[in-house]
Protein backbone atom coordinates (compact mmCIF):
# COMPACT_ATOMS: atom_id res chain seq x y z
CA UNK A 1 0.00 0.00 0.00
CA UNK A 2 1.17 3.28 -0.90
CA UNK A 3 0.70 6.39 1.71
CA UNK A 4 1.32 9.94 1.39
CA UNK A 5 3.51 11.43 3.66
CA UNK A 6 4.07 14.88 3.82
CA UNK A 7 3.97 15.29 -0.36
CA UNK A 8 5.90 12.09 -0.72
CA UNK A 9 4.23 8.75 -1.68
CA UNK A 10 5.93 5.92 0.23
CA UNK A 11 5.47 2.08 1.07
CA UNK A 12 3.71 2.09 4.13
CA UNK A 13 6.47 0.81 5.48
CA UNK A 14 8.62 3.09 4.98
CA UNK A 15 6.63 5.47 6.68
CA UNK A 16 6.76 6.20 10.80
CA UNK A 17 4.68 8.40 12.81
CA UNK A 18 7.04 10.38 15.68
CA UNK A 19 6.01 9.84 19.31
CA UNK A 20 6.17 13.45 19.87
CA UNK A 21 4.00 14.00 16.97
CA UNK A 22 1.47 16.79 18.10
CA UNK A 23 -1.77 14.62 16.56
CA UNK A 24 -0.68 11.66 18.36
CA UNK A 25 -0.29 13.04 21.78
CA UNK A 26 -3.06 15.93 21.74
CA UNK A 27 -5.15 15.02 19.06
CA UNK A 28 -3.67 18.95 17.41
CA UNK A 29 -5.25 18.06 13.88
CA UNK A 30 -7.73 17.70 11.50
CA UNK A 31 -8.87 15.57 9.10
CA UNK A 32 -11.54 14.05 6.10
CA UNK A 33 -12.74 11.28 4.52
CA UNK A 34 -13.26 11.61 0.74
CA UNK A 35 -15.47 8.85 -1.32
CA UNK A 36 -13.80 6.88 -3.96
CA UNK A 37 -16.52 5.38 -6.46
CA UNK A 38 -14.38 3.86 -9.90
CA UNK A 39 -11.78 4.99 -8.81
CA UNK A 40 -12.84 8.94 -9.22
CA UNK A 41 -13.58 10.89 -5.91
CA UNK A 42 -16.70 12.40 -4.59
CA UNK A 43 -17.06 16.31 -3.99
CA UNK A 44 -13.03 16.20 -3.45
CA UNK A 45 -13.02 20.22 -3.80
CA UNK A 46 -15.60 20.60 -0.88
CA UNK A 47 -14.01 18.41 1.44
CA UNK A 48 -10.64 19.77 0.61
CA UNK A 49 -12.36 23.52 1.38
CA UNK A 50 -13.65 22.30 4.42
CA UNK A 51 -10.07 20.86 5.50
CA UNK A 52 -8.54 24.46 4.69
CA UNK A 53 -11.24 25.66 7.24
CA UNK A 54 -10.22 23.86 9.90
CA UNK A 55 -6.94 24.23 9.48
CA UNK A 56 -7.78 28.08 9.99
CA UNK A 57 -9.98 27.49 13.04
CA UNK A 58 -7.14 25.87 14.61
CA UNK A 59 -4.02 28.13 12.99
CA UNK A 60 -2.62 25.40 10.99
CA UNK A 61 -1.33 26.79 7.60
CA UNK A 62 -0.78 23.54 5.13
CA UNK A 63 2.41 23.39 3.81
CA UNK A 64 1.74 23.42 0.08
CA UNK A 65 -1.60 24.74 -1.84
CA UNK A 66 -4.90 22.22 -2.41
CA UNK A 67 -4.63 22.28 -6.22
CA UNK A 68 -0.88 20.50 -5.07
CA UNK A 69 -2.41 18.18 -2.68
CA UNK A 70 -5.55 17.58 -4.71
CA UNK A 71 -2.95 16.38 -7.43
CA UNK A 72 -0.97 14.05 -4.66
CA UNK A 73 -4.05 12.73 -3.60
CA UNK A 74 -5.53 11.73 -7.53
CA UNK A 75 -1.64 10.16 -7.79
CA UNK A 76 -2.44 8.01 -4.51
CA UNK A 77 -5.88 6.74 -5.86
CA UNK A 78 -4.03 6.05 -9.18
CA UNK A 79 -0.69 4.51 -7.92
CA UNK A 80 -2.63 2.35 -5.27
CA UNK A 81 -5.22 1.29 -8.15
CA UNK A 82 -7.84 1.82 -5.84
CA UNK A 83 -11.29 1.91 -7.26
CA UNK A 84 -14.09 2.02 -3.80
CA UNK A 85 -13.76 3.02 -0.68
CA UNK A 86 -12.88 6.14 1.68
CA UNK A 87 -9.24 8.30 1.12
CA UNK A 88 -8.48 9.21 4.94
CA UNK A 89 -6.19 12.17 5.02
CA UNK A 90 -5.17 13.70 8.24
CA UNK A 91 -3.16 16.87 9.25
CA UNK A 92 -1.01 17.23 12.56
CA UNK A 93 -0.07 20.72 13.49
CA UNK A 94 3.64 18.87 13.22
CA UNK A 95 5.89 17.13 16.00
CA UNK A 96 8.20 19.02 18.67
CA UNK A 97 8.76 18.05 22.43
CA UNK A 98 5.20 17.88 24.64
CA UNK A 99 4.33 21.28 25.87
CA UNK A 100 0.98 22.08 25.31
CA UNK A 101 1.13 25.52 23.70
CA UNK A 102 2.50 25.86 19.85
CA UNK A 103 5.81 24.72 19.44
CA UNK A 104 8.04 27.55 17.09
CA UNK A 105 8.85 26.78 13.56
CA UNK A 106 6.77 23.45 13.56
CA UNK A 107 5.98 21.41 10.26
CA UNK A 108 2.43 20.34 9.71
CA UNK A 109 2.47 16.78 8.70
CA UNK A 110 0.25 15.30 6.35
CA UNK A 111 -0.75 11.78 6.10
CA UNK A 112 -3.11 10.54 3.15
CA UNK A 113 -3.91 6.62 2.74
CA UNK A 114 -6.87 4.29 1.18
CA UNK A 115 -8.97 1.93 2.38
CA UNK A 116 -11.33 0.18 0.99
CA UNK A 117 -15.12 -0.04 1.55
CA UNK A 118 -18.44 -1.01 -0.33
CA UNK A 119 -21.65 1.06 -0.09
CA UNK A 120 -23.40 0.07 2.94
CA UNK A 121 -26.35 -1.31 0.62
CA UNK A 122 -28.20 -3.56 3.59
CA UNK A 123 -27.92 -0.58 6.23
CA UNK A 124 -29.29 2.00 3.58
CA UNK A 125 -32.43 -0.78 1.97
CA UNK A 126 -33.60 -1.66 5.84
CA UNK A 127 -32.87 1.08 7.78
CA UNK A 128 -30.83 1.00 11.17
CA UNK A 129 -31.38 1.77 14.86
CA UNK A 130 -30.10 4.51 16.78
CA UNK A 131 -29.68 5.59 20.20
CA UNK A 132 -29.73 9.10 21.85
CA UNK A 133 -26.64 9.82 23.98
CA UNK A 134 -26.14 13.23 25.51
CA UNK A 135 -23.58 15.68 23.53
CA UNK A 136 -21.17 15.86 26.10
CA UNK A 137 -18.20 17.13 23.35
CA UNK A 138 -16.93 20.48 23.35
CA UNK A 139 -18.53 23.54 21.42
CA UNK A 140 -16.38 24.09 18.09
CA UNK A 141 -18.07 20.56 16.51
CA UNK A 142 -17.46 22.52 12.92
CA UNK A 143 -13.97 22.10 12.95
CA UNK A 144 -12.96 18.60 11.64
CA UNK A 145 -10.78 18.06 14.64
CA UNK A 146 -8.85 14.65 15.00
CA UNK A 147 -10.12 15.08 19.25
CA UNK A 148 -13.21 12.32 18.40
CA UNK A 149 -12.60 10.83 22.26
CA UNK A 150 -16.74 12.47 23.00
CA UNK A 151 -17.78 10.42 19.36
CA UNK A 152 -15.96 7.13 20.24
CA UNK A 153 -17.84 6.88 23.42
CA UNK A 154 -21.25 8.07 22.18
CA UNK A 155 -20.65 5.29 19.15
CA UNK A 156 -19.73 2.64 21.62
CA UNK A 157 -22.88 3.61 23.60
CA UNK A 158 -25.03 2.95 20.71
CA UNK A 159 -23.16 -0.25 19.86
CA UNK A 160 -23.30 -1.59 23.40
CA UNK A 161 -27.50 -1.37 22.79
CA UNK A 162 -27.60 -2.88 19.17
CA UNK A 163 -27.57 0.70 17.50
CA UNK A 164 -25.31 1.51 14.60
CA UNK A 165 -25.72 5.49 15.69
CA UNK A 166 -25.96 7.70 18.47
CA UNK A 167 -28.20 10.66 18.11
CA UNK A 168 -26.33 13.49 19.97
CA UNK A 169 -28.93 15.61 22.39
CA UNK A 170 -27.22 19.15 23.66
CA UNK A 171 -29.59 20.81 26.40
CA UNK A 172 -32.69 19.20 24.89
CA UNK A 173 -31.96 19.80 21.58
CA UNK A 174 -30.68 17.24 18.43
CA UNK A 175 -27.49 18.15 16.87
CA UNK A 176 -26.40 15.24 14.73
CA UNK A 177 -25.01 11.91 15.28
CA UNK A 178 -21.78 10.56 16.54
CA UNK A 179 -20.29 10.72 12.60
CA UNK A 180 -23.48 11.72 10.66
CA UNK A 181 -25.52 14.39 10.42
CA UNK A 182 -29.51 13.70 11.59
CA UNK A 183 -32.48 14.67 9.34
CA UNK A 184 -35.84 14.32 10.36
CA UNK A 185 -39.25 14.13 8.12
CA UNK A 186 -42.43 16.03 10.17
CA UNK A 187 -45.52 17.36 8.42
CA UNK A 188 -43.72 17.05 4.82
CA UNK A 189 -41.08 19.34 5.84
CA UNK A 190 -37.36 18.13 6.19
CA UNK A 191 -35.59 19.33 9.25
CA UNK A 192 -32.00 19.04 10.29
CA UNK A 193 -30.00 21.39 13.02
CA UNK A 194 -28.18 24.54 11.08
CA UNK A 195 -24.71 24.44 10.30
CA UNK A 196 -23.46 26.35 13.22
CA UNK A 197 -20.53 25.89 15.66
CA UNK A 198 -22.40 22.76 17.19
CA UNK A 199 -22.40 20.51 14.24
CA UNK A 200 -19.80 19.26 11.75
CA UNK A 201 -20.89 20.98 8.28
CA UNK A 202 -21.43 17.59 5.96
CA UNK A 203 -20.41 17.45 2.91
CA UNK A 204 -23.37 14.67 2.53
CA UNK A 205 -25.13 16.83 4.46
CA UNK A 206 -25.30 19.92 2.12
CA UNK A 207 -25.73 17.26 -1.24
CA UNK A 208 -28.95 16.35 0.56
CA UNK A 209 -29.93 19.65 0.94
CA UNK A 210 -29.35 20.32 -2.76
CA UNK A 211 -30.98 17.27 -3.75
CA UNK A 212 -33.98 18.35 -1.71
CA UNK A 213 -34.46 21.85 -3.28
CA UNK A 214 -34.18 19.89 -6.85
CA UNK A 215 -36.57 17.36 -5.60
CA UNK A 216 -38.95 20.43 -4.14
CA UNK A 217 -38.67 18.84 -0.99
CA UNK A 218 -39.55 21.70 1.71
CA UNK A 219 -36.66 21.86 3.98
CA UNK A 220 -35.92 23.79 7.63
CA UNK A 221 -33.18 24.07 8.93
CA UNK A 222 -33.44 24.39 12.75
CA UNK A 223 -32.50 22.31 15.67
CA UNK A 224 -35.38 20.20 17.07
CA UNK A 225 -36.10 18.71 20.02
CA UNK A 226 -35.68 15.02 21.73
CA UNK A 227 -39.07 14.31 21.44
CA UNK A 228 -39.60 15.44 17.87
CA UNK A 229 -37.88 12.35 17.03
CA UNK A 230 -40.87 10.23 18.41
CA UNK A 231 -43.10 12.46 16.38
CA UNK A 232 -40.95 12.01 13.18
CA UNK A 233 -42.56 10.52 9.87
CA UNK A 234 -39.19 9.41 9.03
CA UNK A 235 -35.70 9.83 9.81
CA UNK A 236 -32.35 9.14 8.07
CA UNK A 237 -28.81 10.25 8.65
CA UNK A 238 -26.06 11.64 6.14
CA UNK A 239 -22.43 10.80 6.34
CA UNK A 240 -19.39 9.92 3.48
CA UNK A 241 -19.58 6.69 4.18
CA UNK A 242 -23.20 5.66 5.12
CA UNK A 243 -24.38 8.39 2.03
CA UNK A 244 -28.54 8.51 3.27
CA UNK A 245 -29.07 5.80 5.23
CA UNK A 246 -32.99 4.74 6.79
CA UNK A 247 -33.38 5.25 10.89
CA UNK A 248 -35.91 3.34 11.60
CA UNK A 249 -35.42 2.86 15.22
CA UNK A 250 -34.81 5.41 18.09
CA UNK A 251 -34.78 4.09 21.74
CA UNK A 252 -36.98 1.29 20.90
CA UNK A 253 -39.21 3.25 19.36
CA UNK A 254 -40.27 2.57 15.72
CA UNK A 255 -40.04 5.96 13.35
CA UNK A 256 -43.27 5.97 11.54
CA UNK A 257 -44.24 2.74 10.42
CA UNK A 258 -40.59 1.58 11.21
CA UNK A 259 -39.69 1.44 7.96
CA UNK A 260 -37.68 3.45 5.15
CA UNK A 261 -40.26 6.54 4.30
CA UNK A 262 -41.21 8.01 1.42
CA UNK A 263 -38.88 10.81 1.12
CA UNK A 264 -36.14 9.17 2.44
CA UNK A 265 -36.05 6.66 -0.68
CA UNK A 266 -36.64 10.00 -3.23
CA UNK A 267 -33.15 11.48 -1.65
CA UNK A 268 -31.15 7.88 -1.62
CA UNK A 269 -32.58 7.55 -5.46
CA UNK A 270 -31.11 11.25 -6.20
CA UNK A 271 -28.17 10.52 -4.34
CA UNK A 272 -27.53 7.33 -5.99
CA UNK A 273 -27.70 9.21 -9.21
CA UNK A 274 -25.61 11.65 -8.43
CA UNK A 275 -22.91 9.20 -8.13
CA UNK A 276 -22.80 7.55 -11.45
CA UNK A 277 -22.82 10.91 -13.02
CA UNK A 278 -19.40 11.46 -10.96
CA UNK A 279 -18.60 8.45 -12.14
CA UNK A 280 -18.95 9.77 -16.07
CA UNK A 281 -17.20 12.75 -15.76
N1 LIG B 1 -21.01 14.83 11.79
C1 LIG B 1 -19.91 14.31 12.34
C2 LIG B 1 -19.66 14.53 13.79
C3 LIG B 1 -19.00 13.57 11.56
O1 LIG B 1 -17.90 13.05 12.12
C4 LIG B 1 -19.29 13.35 10.19
C5 LIG B 1 -18.40 12.52 9.31
N2 LIG B 1 -17.08 12.65 9.53
C6 LIG B 1 -20.46 13.90 9.66
C7 LIG B 1 -21.29 14.65 10.48
C8 LIG B 1 -20.81 13.72 8.21
O2 LIG B 1 -19.99 14.54 7.40
P1 LIG B 1 -19.71 14.18 5.88
O3 LIG B 1 -21.03 14.10 5.20
O4 LIG B 1 -18.88 15.31 5.39
O5 LIG B 1 -18.99 12.88 5.88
Amino acid sequence: MIILYGDQLLKREQVHVDIEDRAYQFGDGIYEVIRIYDGQPFHMQDHLDRLEKSAKKIRISLPYELDHLEALLKELIRQNDFTQGNLYLQVSRGTAPRNHAFPKNISPVIIAYTQPFERPIKEQTEGIRAKTVNDVRWLLCDIKSLNLLGAVLAKQEAYDHDCKEAILVRDGMVTEGSSTNIFIVKDGILQTHPANQLILHGITRKITLQLADQLQIPVKETAFDRSALFEAGEMFLTSTTMEICPIIQVDGQPVGNGKPGKITRRLQKAFVQSISSNSKR
